[in-house]
């Protein structure tokens, strides 16, 4: 699903540099390599707080707790995702309120976020799925005339690029009061073990998180809230500080990628391909406005299941991102939910599949996954 090896190989020298110096001079934690990497970003995102953190779940965990969200407050956020995110919710025994999403760029549906609102919201979770935005415009309108915070899951959507109907724009996760992301390795900005962070443009949450991450103390022993340990180890911030100079272009061979697979399954009409919702009037390739973290199609009318199983026969590897919707999980079921209110979720994940995405691609490998799937569904 993903080439890390040859990315690695292409700044391996920069990579050794960062972490040589951080062996060099010992400064594991907290060091010149974690301080650089968190400006270089603020400075790339356009934000005026980035507070790094050992993962993207901490990340999401860590806002909620910087905002001060009490026991019982509702929060909102998608069923069609990856379950970190309502996760950290029911652990700090805030009451998750999953709601369905949009069948066409599988982010979180704005009239299901307005059918559930209730006096006891407090908060919305939106997350960029697969790389593109949710429908902000919408979602910060909703949050404002209800005063709800915003929380941007941004863990898969880091460098994309949103426009508001008004034609301003803002990067993922700038946006809504604060927003989380994880430098996992296989995000679009990933190290080489765990890694995430927070971003705001709030000084006040900002200080109250940079408290948090570090177990609560403002002042060295002084410790005036709960807090956590949670920090980006120096030499991951290493790996990241010679990526992060290449988000743009990984971003883009990611696209070029998607094009590149949207082009050969153009005429078959059991395939849907991504859709990309946009106010801009820009290609692609100028505003990035879709990062493609993952490459996922609709399948209808032929068995998904029985097309994975043939493109594992074929050694192509594929993922099916997500097989069961979070309202029907386990851990995260509630009586209050109607399975009626879930149809697009339900139908889903019986429909998506998604196909090898990164940076390294080239077109003979795009070319034997396009064609192993398309010769299979002419047969089917
Ligand atoms: C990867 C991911 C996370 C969690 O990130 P970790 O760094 O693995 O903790 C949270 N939300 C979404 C949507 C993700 O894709």
């Amino acid at each position: 699903m993903v080439d890390l090896q040859g990315q690695y190989h292409a700044i391996k020298d920069e990579v050794t540099k960062g972490m040589t110096e951080v062996l060099e001079t010992s400064a594991y934690i907290n060091g010149p390599q974690v301080k650089t990497f968190q400006k270089n970003l603020e400075d790339y995102l356009g934000v005026k707080h980035v507070i790094p953190c050992a993962n993207g779940t901490d990340a999401l965990q860590i806002a909620m707790m910087g905002l001060g969200l009490k026991p019982g407050d509702e929060v909102i956020t998608a069923d069609f995702t990856f379950a970190a995110t309502v996760e950290v919710i029911a652990l700090l025994q805030l009451t998750p309120v999953l709601v369905d999403v949009d069948p066409d760029t599988f982010n979180i549906s704005i009239d299901a976020i307005k059918k559930a609102i209730t006096p006891k919201t407090k908060a919305i979770v939106p997350v960029h799925l697969f790389g593109q935005c949710a429908n902000m415009n919408e979602i910060m309108h909703i949050a404002k005339t209800n005063n709800l915070y915003v929380i941007e899951d941004n863990a898969q959507a880091i460098g994309a690029t949103y426009t508001f109907k008004d034609g301003s724009q803002a990067k993922a996760g700038t946006i809504g009061d604060v927003a989380s992301t994880s430098f996992f390795p296989s995000k679009n900005l990933g190290c080489y073990g765990d890694g995430g962070a927070i971003f705001t443009n709030n000084d006040d949450l900002a200080h109250t998180i940079r408290g948090i991450v570090n177990h609560g103390m403002y002042k060295r022993y002084h410790h005036d809230v709960v807090g956590v340990n949670s920090r980006l180890d120096a030499l991951q911030a290493a790996v990241l500080n010679a990526k992060l100079p290449n988000l743009n272009q990984y971003n883009k061979a990611r696209l070029s990628a998607a094009q590149k697979y949207d082009a050969a399954f153009k005429n078959i009409d059991s395939i849907i391909t991504p859709v990309i919702k946009k106010n801009c009037s820009k290609t692609c390739d100028d505003c990035q406005c879709h990062v493609f973290h993952q490459y996922t199609l609709k399948i209808k009318g032929v068995d998904r299941d029985a097309l994975v199983k043939h493109l594992n026969d074929k050694d192509i590897p594929c993922g099916v991102y997500y097989p069961i919707p979070l309202h029907s999980q386990k851990a995260y079921k509630d009586a209050r939910y109607n399975e009626s209110d879930f149809t697009v979720t339900n139908q889903l994940v019986k429909e998506v599949i998604s196909l090898p995405m990164h940076t390294e691609l080239d077109d003979e490998q795009i070319n034997y996954i396009t064609t192993t799937i398309i010769d299979f569904i002419n047969q089917n």
